[in-house]
């Protein structure tokens, strides 16, 4: 049985998983309402990636025997000054989510649940991957500099993008 401390923290990272699972979801929205749909692609894929990671947590905690808690999100953003203000807050989401998994290993490391250390080493690697992709889709929209043609050049790029197939 999974000790209670740890099982409220990893309830915590459900929610932040979910919570930017409903951010993503809100950023597509914003990219649907100005017609840029390869960009809202982009977010939709990202969206079930998040869901994906709160399902990984939601399996492991009961299959600890843990009980799973769910709580209220708050509302996400629907609406952006731009496409780089939604590319910034992205970044700065995952850089959050990044230091949220760090702490969980760290709490789980300090009460010797190696179980749960096994199970976390893959955020903690999933967050590089994660933060690098922001990382360069940001620096090619601040490269575009607003310029429509680049910017739709980019929107043709991200609809091809693929759902992570090491999630399925
Ligand atoms: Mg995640």
């Amino acid at each position: 049985m999974i000790r209670e401390e740890l099982q409220q923290a990893i309830n915590q990272q459900i929610k932040q998983e979910h919570a930017a699972a409903f951010i993503y979801l809100g950023m597509a929205g914003y990219f649907e309402s100005i017609n840029l749909s390869g960009f809202a692609h982009w977010c939709f894929v990202q969206h079930q990636e998040e869901l994906d990671h709160a399902m990984r947590l939601f399996r492991y905690l009961l299959d600890r025997g843990g009980k799973v808690k769910l709580e209220a999100l708050e509302a996400p953003k629907c609406d952006y000054a731009s496409v780089e203000a939604v590319f910034e807050a992205a970044l700065k989401q995952e850089q959050a989510n990044t230091a949220s998994i760090d702490d969980l290993y760290e709490q789980a490391s300090k009460l010797h649940d190696h179980a749960t250390i096994s199970h976390l080493q893959w955020f903690v690697d999933e967050q590089v991957e994660e933060e690098k992709i922001v990382n360069e889709v940001l620096s090619q929209v601040q490269l575009a500099n607003g310029e429509p043609q680049a910017i739709l050049y980019l929107n043709d790029q991200f609809r091809g993008r693929q759902p992570d197939a090491s999630l399925s």
